[in-house]
């Protein structure tokens, strides 16, 4: 399946609810979503029906798909492993996805979007532990250091990032703006993650 190049506030009205896809227009009062609360297309709030149990569950793994921008081979291949890992599945799967880089390089506020901080580990800006990593897809640990390549933190994007965006960082990353650097300090908890998924309707999905 082709990634999805369309608009992407579409994809948070279609999920009904903020998948933060598009940056610091997420969090203001322009988000679509918050102007237009129904589903996308002429017909879109027509659309809004009562959905059958399979609907639904299809509806919260797309949610999750889109929210962190992977295909479905590799969504399918985590759900894989966190159904062979101790624990809750869903939770299993959400933290994974977490764990990701292009995730981390966002949650630290060094990239506004998912899909900023996806460019800027493939363009090699990012590194982990002091080694270039430019593979969003690469798994953190506890106690990794995600830091940016000291050539490009002389670019004017990153050295308006020193002073901090303002935006929340999670507890389980530990950041110091100042030096463009953030230590994976735990590793996240179901509660740390802000997205509304049902988990649990994704793992009935792959049950079926
Ligand atoms: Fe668009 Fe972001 Fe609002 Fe989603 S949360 S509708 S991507 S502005």
């Amino acid at each position: 399946m082709a990634r999805y190049t369309g608009s992407v506030c579409r994809l948070c009205r279609r999920e009904g609810c903020k998948l933060f896809l598009k940056g610091d227009r997420c969090y203001g009062p322009n988000c679509a979503l918050t102007k237009r609360p129904t589903p996308p297309g002429e017909h879109g709030q027509a659309r809004a029906r009562k959905m059958s149990e399979y609907g639904l569950q299809l509806r919260e793994k797309q949610k999750a798909k889109r929210a962190y921008g992977v295909l479905e081979n590799q969504f399918h291949s985590y759900f894989e492993n966190a159904a062979n890992q101790k624990g809750i599945t869903g939770e299993n799967l959400l933290i994974t996805l977490e764990k990701r880089l292009d995730n981390v390089v966002y949650r630290a506020g060094f990239g506004s979007s998912r899909a900023m901080a996806r460019q800027l580990v493939r363009h090699g800006h990012v590194r982990v532990n002091g080694k270039k990593v430019n593979i969003p897809s690469y798994l953190v640990d506890v106690n990794d250091e995600i830091s940016i390549r000291e050539k490009s933190a002389q670019s004017d994007y990153f050295k308006g990032l020193r002073e901090g965006t303002g935006k929340p960082v999670p507890k389980w990353l530990t950041l110091d703006s100042a030096n463009l650097k953030a230590i994976v300090s735990a590793l996240p908890a179901r509660e740390d993650i802000d997205l509304t998924i049902q988990e649990n309707l994704i793992v009935e999905l792959y049950s079926r």
